[in-house]
């Protein structure tokens, strides 16, 4: 294959693409496959001679095909949708042709200034302060991870990367049980420890953080000899977005000088809509905060938006300058390789401008509330059926229920056997998370090309589905 066949098969790779889109929902979401299927149809050993682009083609539809979950599905109602809108993927075609890297200003000086820009058109579609600077990161996770290693150093008077923690006094973060794993792997790979990941108790029907526990836990580590670091809260927790009392919790961190991170890796993209800003009230105080504009705003994965107060204390964590890297004699710029964990930046903001003018911010918000309104409705519809109980309220367009019709006993297995049936049927996917312990079914919406018939179907499927299991 040579550059010079290159269009005839872009051509035809769009075509396919295109039509993908158009009908991707009649196919069931989750893929049917058993495991080992694709292993198996993938010769072990790789081809010592060239092959044809027509077959290598042919086995992407015969293989690969059958054995994908159909993430585009309009009725993925599962985990948090990761949106490829079409405008995002003509980017990322732009990208990958042009393949820079991002690293430096000078190894791309569009990408960086275009990154600069459109972390503050985001800024401003967030209302957040002047004064935050923006960074995209491949993922939540990272901008997680960085803020961690950030809040680490503070505390350690910047010496934790020269030193290591050997001989420090235990660190301790604090959050509540709803935050992400991502959190806990970010301490485990600082260093920090997961016994020093402190769990503050939640309350209430957002299930917050309890900002009193949380003072009681700083003071009572004081008292013991430990060095309290860091806050990490959570807007729009993973299993039932959850969202903390950002502002209360806030006050007590800077009260102890802590650094705070706020994950509102899904959630965040709801806040360009100032009705749902108060879940997130006070957040202009946090140091950190992070949404991924790759689930709910139509940017395809990776564009993670990563917010600081102060970059300075980032840049001071994560900056390493070998000779070859240094941009002698071009002072004032920015280097976003010196903001994050990798080295290798691919150029992520030319989706976002994309994304950002194709749909302007008013066709972004117009999507985010019908994806809510409908999923409330189809709450609202579940909640009047007597067999069903509705386990947490509606934050933004998320909700859990399960079925629980009477005289029922093992719940937690009803209600697994109900969303592996729905996954079967194909026709809707949604997963399940833990209430209190409970066995509970989720349900989010928000997939980019979602309509009301389609979240309405849901109801059908599972008011069907579940009627039929015994
Ligand atoms: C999805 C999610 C993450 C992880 O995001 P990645 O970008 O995949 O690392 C972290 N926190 C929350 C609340 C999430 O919903």
């Amino acid at each position: 294959m040579n550059w010079d066949e290159f269009s005839d098969w872009g051509a035809k790779i769009a075509e396919w693409a295109q039509d993908y889109h158009l009908t991707v929902g009649d196919n069931p979401v989750r893929a049917r496959t058993e495991p080992g299927d694709i292993l198996n149809a993938l010769p072990a050993r790789p081809p010592e001679r060239s092959q044809a682009m027509e077959e290598i083609f042919h086995d992407f539809e015969q293989i690969v095909m059958p054995g994908i979950t159909h993430w585009q599905h309009p009725r993925f109602f599962a985990y948090f949708n990761a949106n490829a809108s079409a405008p995002s993927v003509l980017a990322e075609f732009l990208t990958s042709a042009i393949a820079p890297q991002c690293m430096l200003w000078q190894t791309s000086p569009a990408a960086t200034e275009m990154e600069t820009r459109m972390m503050d058109w985001l800024r401003q579609a967030l209302d957040l302060p002047t004064g935050f600077a923006g960074v995209i990161q491949d993922s939540a996770s990272s901008a997680t991870l960085a803020a961690v290693l950030t809040m680490r150093e503070k505390a350690l008077n910047w010496q934790g990367n020269q030193q290591g923690l050997f001989g420090q006094k235990p660190l301790r973060v604090y959050c509540s049980a709803e935050v992400h794993t991502s959190v806990d792997r970010a301490i485990w790979v600082a260093g920090i420890g997961q016994e020093n990941l402190v769990r503050v108790p939640i309350q209430g029907d957002w299930r917050g953080m309890d900002p009193q526990a949380l003072e009681t836990a700083i003071q009572a580590d004081l008292d013991s000899g430990y060095q309290p670091t860091g806050v990490i809260l959570c807007v729009g927790g993973t299993g039932t977005g959850a969202a903390d009392p950002v502002e209360e919790c806030l006050k007590i961190a800077q009260k102890y000088g802590l650094y705070s991170h706020v994950d509102a890796a899904w959630a965040g993209s709801a806040m360009i809509c100032p009705e749902y800003r108060h879940y997130w009230e006070g957040v202009e105080q946090a140091d950190s905060i992070v949404f991924n504009p790759h689930k709910w705003l139509g940017v395809q994965f990776d564009c993670c938006a990563h917010f600081l107060k102060d970059p300075d204390d980032l840049v001071r964590t994560l900056a390493i300058s070998p000779e070859f890297l240094k941009t002698h004699g071009k002072d004032g710029i920015i280097n976003y390789s010196e903001w994050s964990v990798p080295l290798g930046r691919r150029f992520r903001a030319l989706k976002l401008w994309f994304v950002i003018r194709a749909y302007g911010l008013e066709g972004l918000r117009e999507r985010l509330r019908n994806h809510i309104t409908w999923s409330v409705a189809l709450h609202d519809r579940l909640k009047a059926e007597s067999d069903f109980e509705i386990t947490t309220n509606p934050m933004w367009s998320l909700w859990t229920f399960r079925y629980a019709p009477p005289g029922s006993t093992d719940l937690d297995d009803l209600n697994l056997r109900l969303v592996n049936a729905i996954n079967d049927d194909g026709r809707i996917y949604l997963t399940q998370t833990r209430v209190d312990g409970d066995l509970v079914i989720r349900f989010q919406a928000g997939q980019f090309e979602t309509t009301q018939a389609d979240v309405q179907m849901a109801f059908d499927v599972i008011t069907e589905i579940a009627r039929s299991l015994n």
